[in-house]
């Protein structure tokens, strides 16, 4: 038996290159005709394959005449379009013509669909019949079951992803650089496939290198988006069906690993292959002009940031289950999807809500998410010239690893491990930790302190201690592509509702409710932890379950939603109570933006300031121009009008500037740079309405709302 799988694995591997090699004449056809010939023979393929199935399911000699009956009857049938096909070329009519002398013409749609097509057929049959011919079972459970046992083979997995491999390499010269890292990818990951081989070793590798390999994807692709704003639609389209697809597989691998069905796996690699040569086979499309700016397609960027999200947060959860599964499994109450039918859809509402806010506050997804968005801070920081800035990009890097990694996943566990889940307590700093009960009065003193500790760096430094250093949202904001989605800030319709310094109706209404339920649900907490009541949400504390439904999932919810609400959302918005607290101790505090020269201002025409910053803060030129300085409880200090100053005319005024005032000493450079364009006579040039806020709002003329 041996011996037989050497042979049909040298018979796989076999297909994979002709298959290969036939997709990429199909593509570089100079003549249509050659495309259809490729195709007849890529569909000879398969058929040859049907009759293997058909025999070797249940051997027989009648089997064996039916086998090769159906094959040859197929390849007959083939012909027919091969005929039509080639008949078409040489009488082109209702047919596209043959392509220019200079290079091989586009294939059309149709014929790259079915290309893709019949390359996932042949694979799926020769997958079958290896499987049959070796006497693997395959599972009796329909049509369903048969499709997840033929494509979660290595018989299927392995051979793709050499297929793919070699279909890059012959097509290398048609697609474009940044493409052929891509696939380069795809196929990584499709040979990294967990479900290919049994045992424990290799669905653990599989699964560290498959997740290895998707996080830097990601960061190639959002970085690949930060660099070009605008590109083909044939790869805009591509992306978001590759990353839709990376989403059901990440949640097909959860599946699988959970309650150990591979069929959602199975059909996120039979559409990855889809999507796979469906670009393969139509490379010119990456090349063709660019479409519209992705800063300005909303949905577009929504459709790509939820299904980056949906594969990361099943990364996550995979992850935990992978190499924490005791602790995961306990952590996840999952409720049974039987009775009535509405205890079905509560049991499922609360079974979706538990596994995003498990997944969302575990470890591995937080590492993973640290690693990621903080590559995309790192390569923030290389263009970062101001020195201030990068101290905090540096300080907010330090605080998530410390924060969000290593006090609540190991130190805790290490000094504390008998202590509640850390969830329930309060944690040093700003880390929103309310939940009181399991600790009952003795934490009080801890959280009074941090507050006490963090409230004063606040009225020292800002608000930026908090909401640009210590909390773990920033590094989530403050990446390269994630900033420039600032510009959905002034370009949406919500958004815009924001902007500025004043506080709307809409953030009034969010932050009463959110401050009510803060109030009540800590009242309530404490009161359960005298005894006095006893009242749970879902059988968690209730101070604990707004914490949850605040930072597990709300803010998750609102980050992939920033192209509809804009960029820093939690701020803007005015939703994170935490935020909201922080406010408070701003408004007293030694914290404001301070221009070096008004007149500088006055004579600026770029405003770019206001258009660099992320809480979408428009109104700051107005007061730089009249008064010099801009105060905004809003203001967390992220520094990017302060980076984007052509001028170097901004800068940060904290209790350092208070004290050096105090004592009379030198604050450096005392102007800004005073270009040519500045006329110290001049009088404050109008800002045109719309410039900056889109339709009303005048910029510099709206009366501050600093409260
Ligand atoms: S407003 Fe809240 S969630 Fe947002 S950065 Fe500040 S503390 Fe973090
Ligand atoms: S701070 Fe700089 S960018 Fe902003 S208005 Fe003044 S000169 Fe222009």
């Amino acid at each position: 038996m041996s011996g037989t799988v050497e042979l049909l694995a040298a018979v796989a591997l076999l297909m994979a290159v002709l298959t290969a090699v036939l997709v990429s004449y199909v593509v570089e056809a100079q003549r249509r005709a050659q495309s259809w010939i490729a195709m007849f023979l890529l569909a000879m393929m398969g058929e040859m394959w049907i009759s293997v199935v058909i025999y070797f399911s249940s051997p027989s000699g009648s089997r064996l005449v039916t086998g090769l009956s159906v094959s040859g009857a197929l390849m007959v049938a083939t012909v027919v379009p091969l005929v039509v096909g080639l008949a078409r070329e040489r009488f082109p009519g209702g047919d596209a013509p043959a392509g220019p002398a200079s290079g091989p013409p586009r294939l059309p749609l149709s014929l790259g669909v079915a290309t893709a097509l019949l390359v996932l057929a042949n694979e799926f049959l020769m997958s079958w019949g290896i499987q049959v011919t070796l006497g693997t079972a395959i599972a009796s459970g329909g049509a369903l079951a048969t499709l997840t046992a033929v494509v979660d083979s290595p018989w299927f997995l392995f051979t793709m992803a050499a297929e793919m491999l070699l279909s890059v390499y012959l097509l290398r010269h048609r697609l474009p650089r940044a493409m052929i890292g891509i696939l380069l990818a795809q196929s990584a990951i499709m040979l990294f496939s967990p479900p290919a081989l049994g045992g424990t070793v290799w669905p653990a590798l599989a699964i560290y290198v498959s997740s290895a390999v998707m996080i830097g994807l990601f960061v190639f692709l959002f970085e690949f988006l930060y660099r070009h704003r605008q590109f083909a639609p044939a790869l805009a389209n591509y992306l978001v069906e590759l990353v839709g697809v990376y989403g059901l597989m990440m949640a097909g691998l959860f599946v699988w690993l959970y309650f150990g069905s591979g069929t959602l796996f199975g059909l996120s690699i039979v559409l990855e292959m889809v999507v796979f040569y469906s670009a393969v086979a139509r490379p010119d499309g990456f090349s063709a002009g660019p479409g519209t700016p992705w800063q300005l397609r909303s949905d577009w960027t929504f459709a790509l940031l939820s299904f980056v999200f949906v594969a990361e947060l099943c990364m996550g959860a995979v992850l935990s289950v992978q190499l924490d599964p005791a602790d995961y499994l306990g952590g996840f109450p999952f409720l049974p999807l039987s009775g009535a039918a509405g205890t079905v859809v509560l049991n499922a509402v609360s079974n979706g809500f538990w596994f995003f806010a498990t997944a969302a506050a575990s470890s591995w997804f937080l590492i993973m998410m640290g690693l990621e968005m903080g590559t995309l801070v790192v390569l923030k920081f290389r263009e970062t010239r101001n020195r201030e800035n990068r101290i905090r990009l540096g300080l907010m890097m330090g605080s998530y690893a410390a924060f969000a990694v290593f006090y609540p996943s190991i130190y805790f566990a290490l000094v504390f491990p008998n202590a509640p889940n850390p969830a329930t307590v309060p944690v040093l700093g700003w880390s929103m930790g309310i939940g009181s009960y399991p600790l009952a009065i003795g934490v009080f003193g801890v959280l009074l302190l941090s507050y006490a500790i963090t409230g004063a760096l606040t009225v020292l430094f800002g608000r930026r201690v908090i909401c640009s250093v210590f909390c773990t949202a920033p590094l989530m904001y403050q990446g390269t592509t994630i900033d420039a989605m600032k510009s959905f800030n002034r370009s949406t319709r919500i958004g815009h509702k924001y902007l500025g310094s004043r506080f709307s109706a809409a953030y009034s209404i969010t932050t009463g409710a959110v401050m009510t339920a803060l109030v009540g649900t800590s009242i309530l907490s404490y009161l359960n932890s005298t005894g006095a009541t006893n009242i749970t949400i879902q059988g968690n504390d209730p101070s604990v379950f707004f914490f949850v439904l605040s930072f597990s999932v709300a803010w998750y919810v609102l980050f992939v939603a920033i192209p509809y609400v804009g960029n820093y959302n939690c701020v803007t918005m005015g939703w994170c109570y935490t935020g909201t607290i922080a406010q408070a101790f701003q408004k007293v505090g030694f914290f404001k933006l301070k221009v070096r020269d008004r007149q500088v201002c006055r004579d600026c025409r770029t405003l770019d300031c206001a258009k660099g910053c992320p809480v979408g803060l428009v109104d700051m030129v107005g007061h730089f121009r009249t008064k010099g300085e801009y105060r905004s409880t809003k203001c967390c200090g992220v520094g990017d009008c302060v980076e984007a100053c052509p001028y170097g005319n901004l800068y940060i005024h904290d209790v350092r500037h208070w004290i050096r005032d105090r004592l009379g000493l030198p604050r450096g450079s005392a102007r800004g740079t005073t270009l040519p364009m500045v006329r110290p006579t001049a009088a404050a040039p109008p800002v045109p309405p719309t410039q900056l806020a889109g339709e009303g709002a005048p910029l510099g003329a709206r009366k501050s709302g600093t409260p």
